[in-house]
């Protein structure tokens, strides 16, 4: 009897244990473990820039209207943390047909869809029939001159794209001129900067574009040179493809490598900082948002002290607020093209979808796209004309269609 008290006991106590685990195995906590365990996804390979300006054609799809977008560290990619890289869809998302130079492609396709799976839908671009559309009145064009080239640069800009966005077109120079006052009205802007090629000179005019922009209400700042011409639909197609209320800063890295300079803004310039800058003869844009955010050390002259801390020129600057400061990266485009670099490479058939152009070196070796048209070399020796009648061919200056 007393045995078999003891047995109904012990099942009991054995029956409880029981009953207690079955209850610890319902409760969700513990379950997570056994249950969302997940394989972690590998990272893109981190790859230098240097590879993506240096070697076009290896690295980016931006024949599909890909953006790279890389968060440098302060110290390089080699930082503590791992360096976060996104490969925007830029124009593609906004099916347009923006090419980059030359149609540079992904060195590992895979990559770059894990990257497009990840970050980019997180912080790339809004797809555009979310947006509303982007108008060219949303944009403020900046293009810096000087007196001396009144004639011989800006003349062929008016007569070619800025005849096209004459209200958003502002030209910041550096001396009156009445016939280009007539022309231009209130768009020009005498910023009486000195008319000298020097980084106080140049930083001058663009803390002045930078506070006309602010003034403005617009959406978007791009600022250009005035050996530019702006393919306005494809400027329009990129743009639409951000969000200006976000923080975008867009252009072309002008070195294969970001920039070092000693931090003499937020530190004594016992320490150096790298960063990213775009280099300004190829042009560049920065979103409404993120301009705001550079206002304590861009805006009403805050700009050229800046400036003459890190003792760089603007277009650096620029990139030193941004990227150094604010601590917002650059997105990495190859639409935007200065004479700094070979310019015939452009495939003749991407020409137009590029953003910006360029022309130089008429004098020795001439720098400028090989696109065909109505005009020869001679007639038009930057090709901007050209460029002109291909995008525009109803103006009454273009040869006719029938022409070659
Ligand atoms: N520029 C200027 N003041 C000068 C010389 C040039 O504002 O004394 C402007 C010029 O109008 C152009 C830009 O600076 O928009 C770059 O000048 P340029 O193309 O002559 O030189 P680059 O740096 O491209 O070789
Ligand atoms: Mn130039």
């Amino acid at each position: 009897m007393l045995f078999s008290r003891v047995g109904v006991s012990k099942l009991c106590f054995l029956l409880s244990l029981a009953f207690c685990a079955f209850l610890l195995l319902l409760i969700p906590g513990l379950q997570l473990p056994l249950r969302h365990v997940e394989i972690p996804k590998p990272r893109p390979h981190s790859q230098s820039p240097a590879g993506d300006a240096g070697r076009p054609g290896q690295l980016l799809g931006l024949a599909t209207g890909l953006h790279l977008n890389i968060r440098a560290s302060a110290a390089g990619d080699t930082g503590a943390t791992p360096p976060s890289r996104t490969l925007r869809s830029g124009e593609a998302d906004s099916s347009s047909s923006a090419v980059g130079s030359g149609g540079t492609f992904a060195r590992n396709g895979q990559n770059s869809l894990q990257a497009l799976d990840g970050d980019a839908r997180r912080a790339g671009p809004v797809r555009s029939h979310l947006r509303d559309q982007l108008q060219l009145g949303d944009i403020f064009i900046a293009v810096k001159t000087t007196k001396k080239y009144h004639k011989s640069r800006l003349d062929l800009l008016f007569q070619t794209w800025v005849s096209k966005a004459k209200e958003q077109t502002f030209i910041f120079t550096d001396g009156e001129d009445g016939e280009l006052r007539r022309k231009a009205g209130d768009n020009v802007i005498n910023t009486n900067c000195s008319a000298a090629h020097t980084r106080q000179a140049l930083c001058c005019k663009m803390s002045v574009e930078y506070d006309k922009f602010i003034e403005s209400q617009k959406k978007w700042f791009c600022h250009v040179d005035d050996d530019n011409y702006v393919i306005l639909p494809s400027l329009l197609r990129l743009l639409q493809a951000y969000s200006h209320t976000q923080d975008v800063y867009l252009g072309r890295p002008s070195l294969d490598h970001p920039i070092e300079a000693a931090e003499r803004v937020k530190s004594d310039g016992s320490v150096s900082v790298k960063f990213w800058f775009a280099t300004g003869g190829a042009g560049f844009c920065i979103s409404r948002g993120l301009a705001l955010k550079m206002s304590p050390w861009a805006s009403l002259g805050n700009f050229i002290s800046t400036a003459e801390k890190i003792r760089l020129p603007d277009d650096c600057t620029i990139g030193y607020i941004i990227e150094a400061l604010l601590e917002v990266s650059m997105t990495h485009t190859w639409l935007f093209h200065s004479h700094l670099e070979n310019l015939q490479r452009l495939p003749a058939n991407s020409v137009l979808r590029q953003v910006t152009l360029s022309y130089g070196g008429y004098e020795n070796r001439r720098n400028v796209v090989s696109i065909g048209g109505g005009f020869s070399l001679a007639e038009d020796p930057s090709r901007f004309k050209t460029v002109h009648c291909l995008l525009y061919p109803d103006t009454n200056w273009c040869p006719s269609k029938k022409r070659p």
